[in-house]
């Protein structure tokens, strides 16, 4: 990103709002187009291949992050990209407490998990229309916030 210091994290700050909120780089379509409930497929294979953060848009560093419904840490399958560790504890601590459809969510989920990992597969979808997800290859720390 433009007029950003190299190697720092820079969280939701500076990102464009929608509903007064900050939505992150995942939820931003490559036109403009800004959903919080939506990841953009652009972004998120943007995010895989580039190895970038889904919130903030930098480089990714390790521990990689991965936020979502706590089902989907049982699944071992993700719907948003991976984040910096901060960028995802930033995001559920705006987030989590307004409750409703954001963070790439299209249902609010009743309780989130946050899990660290070493690195991650991009898992396309089989059928036509479906969903980008991301497989992280093991699970070093999970928290889970509701
Ligand atoms: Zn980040």
């Amino acid at each position: 990103m433009v007029g950003r210091g190299f190697g720092v994290t820079s969280g939701l700050t500076g990102r464009a709002t929608e509903g007064g909120l900050p939505v992150p780089f995942a939820c931003e379509d490559d036109d403009g187009t800004l959903n919080h409930s939506v990841v953009s497929k652009q972004r998120a294979i943007r995010c895989a291949l580039g190895r970038i953060c889904g919130i903030c848009g930098e480089t990714l560093t390790r521990p990689v992050a991965f936020f979502g419904p706590e089902g989907e840490a049982t699944t071992g399958l993700f719907t948003f990209p991976p984040t910096h560790l901060a960028c995802a504890q930033e995001a559920l601590d705006l987030f989590v407490p307004i409750g409703g459809r954001h963070l790439g969510q299209s249902e609010a989920p009743l309780t989130w998990a946050l899990i660290t990992t070493g690195g991650f597969d991009l898992i396309r979808p089989t059928r036509r229309g479906g969903v980008m997800q991301f497989r992280p290859n093991s699970i070093i720390e999970k928290t889970i916030r509701d």
